[in-house]
């Protein structure tokens, strides 16, 4: 595996973590359950949580659709190789430790460009000997940063199939950038590569709106969804069963208990022809 590059590491350690604002990543792990959090980010979860309770499982909704859409890859597709942009702060198990339980061999590019989740990176890194993973501190606003960078370089094989995977992150990005970074992240992969996405939505309930707009106050730009803008996403590409869905209908293990309004997320997978 490759260590992230200790330059970034010696960066993240002294920058500014900006611990007085909230995060999105440090919100994510708050409402999870996680400890990466600090006091702004614990305000600005909390008064989400306020204004729509559900917001808690309809992340965690969020979190299993990416375990069982990535098993779902390595298990039905075949897939060996990820690129996962939008990484998170590190919540066992991650996309690598999933995809090695069932195939070693696997290897996997983290993507953020949160210092936090640079910072966390070690724990991304626990790697199958067979297997590789890297991370990889970078914005996916530059799609060429990230299709040219060593790691992806290192890691991946650009003339086999990768899954790339841009799972609860999109909603970041306005439509004007979104699409196109999305295109341009897939434009280099091999057919049979896969695209896995979700992405908040407000269709369902009118406190997911709340949700929303609470980003947007805190200075954090969110932008949700329909169905139909979240399918736009996989225009040109093959979509697996059942298309795109409330990310609980997404293939689920057992029948759902989450009602659909309870659920801010949608989520699909398609193949590249
Ligand atoms: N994909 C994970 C984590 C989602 S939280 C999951 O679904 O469980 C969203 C993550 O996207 C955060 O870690 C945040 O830092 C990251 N992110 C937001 N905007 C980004 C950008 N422009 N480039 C790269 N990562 C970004």
């Amino acid at each position: 595996w490759m260590r992230p590059n200790p330059d970034a590491i010696a960066r993240a350690s002294t920058v500014d973590l900006h611990t007085d604002r909230p995060h999105t990543a440090r919100i994510y792990d708050f409402v999870l359950g996680g400890k990466d959090n600090f006091p702004a980010d614990r305000a600005a979860a909390e008064g989400m949580l306020a204004e729509w309770p559900s917001l808690r499982v309809a992340m965690r909704e969020n979190r299993k659709f990416m375990h069982r859409v990535t098993r779902y890859l390595v298990e039905e597709a075949g897939i060996r190789q990820f690129l996962d942009v939008g990484t998170g702060i590190p919540t066992s198990p991650n996309l690598h430790e999933i995809a090695q339980a069932v195939a070693p061999e696997s290897r996997v590019v983290y993507v953020d460009n949160d210092p936090i989740v640079l910072a966390h990176a070690r724990a991304l890194l626990t790697s199958t000997d067979e297997g590789a993973t890297a991370y990889l501190d970078a914005d996916m606003r530059n799609p060429a940063a990230i299709m040219e960078s060593a790691e992806v370089a290192a890691t991946l094989d650009l003339t086999r199939p990768i899954a790339l995977s841009v799972i609860a992150v999109i909603q970041f990005v306005p439509d004007e950038v979104a699409y196109d970074l999305v295109a341009r992240l897939l434009e280099p992969l091999p057919s049979g590569s896969y695209l896995a996405l979700s992405a908040v939505t407000t269709d369902t309930d009118p406190g997911a709106a709340r949700v929303v707009a609470q980003y947007n106050a805190r200075g954090i730009f969110m932008q949700a969804r329909t169905k139909a803008q979240t399918a736009k996403f996989f225009e040109g590409l093959e979509l697996v069963d059942p298309g795109v869905q409330l990310v609980q209908h997404w293939r689920p293990d057992d029948t759902p208990t989450t009602a659909d309004n309870e659920s801010g997320v949608y989520a699909g997978l398609a193949r590249k022809p």
